[in-house]
């Protein structure tokens, strides 16, 4: 413990958990001039360290941190509000999709038409025609390297097995790849063509 003087006077480096002291009391939670004293205190901790309060409690010799903003792990948050609570409101609407529960997006139904086909069988719509079969071609061959049912109707695939056709892993690529692959090249027509024929709107997940 120094006076700030002295810290100056020797130029000492101040760190963040370096601590200036406000004030120091005796608890005494009966006694009014010590209550005013202690919301005092808290005010000016509050005030000068900017939002951060720290008390230091000499019996436990443990020290407790508080902040004056709507915070936790790190995280500030937005103040909540009758507005922020309600979707129809601007205020309060999901940022993705603005309230209306669906976005833009590809649609599941409109990439696999027919979901009585494998994948073998062509479920995946657009991986057809003579230069996007090449996707189909390499899902086919790393997937049966996996023992993937590449002869099951889509219909009947687990939820794993759908989400590695749509989402792939590591070795193999999946529609999302596909589609951000037309994304990504999407200067070329035919892509930006092939690829609104898919859009539709989506259920936010
Ligand atoms: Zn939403």
């Amino acid at each position: 413990m120094m006076k700030i003087e002295e810290a100056m006077e020797n130029s000492m480096s101040i760190s963040e958990s370096d601590f200036v002291i406000v004030d120091r009391l005796k608890s005494d939670p009966e006694s009014d001039e010590y209550k005013n004293r202690l919301y005092d205190s808290i005010e000016t901790a509050f005030w000068e360290g900017e939002g951060d309060c720290t008390i230091y409690d000499f019996s436990d010799k443990k020290s407790h941190s508080f902040n004056n903003r709507f915070e936790l792990d790190g995280i500030e948050f937005e103040i909540p509000s009758k507005d922020f609570l309600s979707f129809n409101n601007p205020y309060g609407a999901c940022k993705k999709c603005e309230g209306f529960g669906s976005v833009l997006g590809i649609d599941e139904n409109l990439v696999i038409p027919d979901p009585s086909l494998s994948i073998y069988e062509g479920c995946v719509a657009p991986w057809k025609g003579e230069i996007m079969s090449d996707w189909k071609k390499h899902f086919i061959q790393k997937a049966s390297k996996i023992e993937f049912p590449i002869h099951r109707p889509y219909s009947e695939l687990t939820k794993a097995e759908k989400k590695l056709i749509w989402e792939g892993r590591k070795d193999i690529l999946g529609i999302n790849d596909f589609f951000k692959h037309l994304e990504d090249n999407n200067y070329k027509i035919q892509y930006r063509v092939l690829a609104a024929r898919y859009r539709g709107k989506t259920r936010l997940p």
